[in-house]
């Protein structure tokens, strides 16, 4: 199965898409994570992408396609995967179908996970992020031991981003840029609607039903 899962930031994506690869057996493909890994490392594309980050706003596209053509390029993905953060405006998710037409795929899903902007600031600010890709919430997810990763043992850190005037632009960027694929992937007919804002079991087996898997 091949799903995007899309929705504000904060609003449950990455936590959603590390259930779904357990329970599904296929990848999840978050393009923060990989970017983030490219910033740690200072690759050319890491270096570009960090000025973007730092300010909340989108990285080139040109930069993402590259990036998405290599990771698809990986035989883990052969069976399906889930996108997470990907695509982010109306010129990615045409790039994506030009991908998908040479590679012969298509998506069956896009889950849109629906949560009010009023929550989201808390959402994010009490996000903590391990470089393994977990993430946790201060608040409503929090780790058994205080700052450190239930799955790796690794030191928590609040993302630079996740700091109030970076979460203002990246809302904009979102409403601006993002919004208009709900109607995109509605109009193909492909798009499941789900209540973000209940717990965070609730919302996975809402998405399982929903989805059909
Ligand atoms: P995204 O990938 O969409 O930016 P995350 O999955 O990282 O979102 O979640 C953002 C923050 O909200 C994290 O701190 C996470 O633990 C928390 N969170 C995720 N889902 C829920 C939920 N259903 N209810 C409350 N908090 C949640
Ligand atoms: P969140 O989980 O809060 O939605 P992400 O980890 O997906 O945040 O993204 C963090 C930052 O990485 C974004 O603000 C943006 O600068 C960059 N980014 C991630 N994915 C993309 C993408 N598909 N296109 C452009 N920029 C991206
Ligand atoms: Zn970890």
């Amino acid at each position: 199965m091949r799903i995007i899962l899309l929705g504000k930031p904060g609003g449950g994506k990455g936590t959603q898409a590390k259930m779904l690869t357990e329970r599904l057996g296929i990848p999840q493909i978050s393009t923060g994570d990989i970017l983030r890994e490219a910033v740690k490392h200072q690759t050319p594309l890491g270096i570009e992408a960090k000025k973007f980050m730092d300010a909340g706003l989108l990285v080139p596209d040109c930069l993402i396609k590259d990036l998405i053509k290599e990771r698809l390029s990986q035989e883990d993905t052969k069976d399906g995967f889930i996108f997470d953060g990907f695509p982010r405006n109306l010129a990615q998710a045409r790039d994506l179908e030009q991908i998908s037409g040479d590679l012969g795929f298509s998506i069956d899903k896009v889950v849109y996970i629906d949560v009010p902007t009023e929550k989201i600031v808390r959402r994010l600010s009490g996000r903590r992020t391990c470089s393994c890709g977990a993430v946790y919430h201060v608040e409503s997810n929090p780790p058994e031991e205080q700052g450190v990763c239930d799955a790796c043992g690794g030191t928590l850190y609040q993302r630079d981003d996740d700091k109030e005037d970076v979460i203002k632009a990246r809302i904009e960027q979102y409403e601006k840029q993002t919004k208009p694929l709900i109607d995109h992937y509605d109009e193909k007919g492909i798009l499941v609607t789900i209540d973000g804002d209940q717990p965070i079991d609730d919302v996975f087996s809402e998405i399982m039903k929903k989805i059909g898997a």
